[in-house]
């Protein structure tokens, strides 16, 4: 157990599901082995499950070492369990909505202080879908070798534990819904906070592309002062082979299912290095705030957007863009992410 106590998010977790409630379903998705340990793989859910109101999903830890992706997802989770003691509007809320939790989605790379799955596989490079652009070699996913980072995992492979329980709650407990949306939080790249949203594979417009920048403008229009995130598809800033959130995306549009939005949080780590180089000196100092007052600010800063995306999903229909608006947003989203300046 040693080594357990050493891995404080694995720890809140566990502690946080102790204090959830009845409020709170908690599930074990899937277990994995290492170091001698036999992990769960939780997913927490709240709210209604009919399909008749939308969702909204949290994803955090699908890299082992971006523990601030995780740390942010518990704190948020632990503020809804707290008012989910005392406040009324919450629980009017929650009847209107259904919240799906993956906090952890790689504890064997957060024992192991790894980015990669216990087998070595960058989960984020590990679904089965081509980039069909180049993408940079090896950070866009590699197959040589599990000694090296971005391995993809071998072509034709299975699908590793972690991955394989995303898709199925993904699957069944988003998809299901009327409209459904994803955030999965990282960290350690840029300076700025980065909104990604499909593709990661390939520069072309999504399906979605309106609804996408009609979230966007409302999101801007509502809270002005949070200016700090940049939303823009991931390959404006680096293409990869294998992106999960590419490969469900494309899923539920092939299927028929409803409207499906995957976001990417892609957490400024640069901006925290620059502040305070001594950052680099420590493995996790590249993906993670390690000052205690800036550790505290990015707890705090994301739950206005994750309240959001709530808001948002319960009130699709009263933004959703239609008719004139429709291709008014779409040419918006076409001359400000996929003109050949941008
Ligand atoms: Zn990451």
């Amino acid at each position: 157990m040693s080594r357990l106590a050493n891995n404080p998010e694995l720890l809140a977790l566990d502690a946080l599901i102790d204090r959830a409630g009845a409020h709170v379903m908690c599930d074990v998705v899937t277990h994995v082995d290492a170091d001698g340990h036999r992990l769960p793989v939780w997913c927490l859910s709240l709210g209604n499950r009919s399909p008749s109101v939308p969702a909204v999903g949290f994803f955090g830890g699908v890299h082992g070492v971006e523990r601030i992706g995780s740390q942010v997802l518990i704190a948020y989770l632990s503020h809804l369990v707290e008012r989910l003691s005392w406040d009324a509007t919450l629980h009017e809320q929650l009847r209107r909505i259904r919240l799906v939790f993956m906090p952890i989605v790689n504890p064997g790379g957060f024992l192991k202080g790894t980015r990669a799955n216990p087998a070595g596989v960058d989960l984020m490079r590990h679904a089965d879908i081509d980039a069909e652009v180049e993408a940079p070699w090896p950070l866009g996913g590699q197959r040589l070798s599990p000694a090296l980072p971005w391995y993809r995992g071998p072509a034709g492979g299975v699908l590793q534990p972690e991955a394989e329980a995303l898709y199925r709650v993904v699957r069944q407990r988003l998809f299901s819904h009327r409209v459904a949306i994803s955030i999965d939080c990282h960290s350690g790249f840029g300076f700025r906070d980065r909104l990604w949203f499909p593709y990661a594979g390939r520069k072309t417009p999504l399906a979605h592309l309106a609804e996408i920048w009609s979230l966007r403008d409302l999101f801007q229009r509502t809270y002005p002062n949070h200016s700090f995130y940049l939303m823009e598809p991931q390959c404006l800033s680096y293409t990869t082979h294998g992106d999960l959130w590419d490969f469900l995306y494309e899923e539920a549009r092939e299927q028929g299912h409803p409207p499906f939005l995957p976001l990417t949080l892609e957490m400024g780590s640069w901006l925290w290095m620059k502040k305070n180089p001594r950052q680099l000196l420590d493995p996790l100092g590249l993906f993670n705030p390690l000052l205690p007052h800036r550790h505290e600010r990015v707890l705090r800063r994301h739950m206005t957007l994750f309240d959001f995306l709530q808001q948002a999903a319960v009130s699709w229909e009263r933004w959703q863009p239609v008719g004139a608006r429709r291709a008014a947003a779409q040419e918006a989203a076409m001359s400000a992410w996929f003109s050949p300046t941008s």
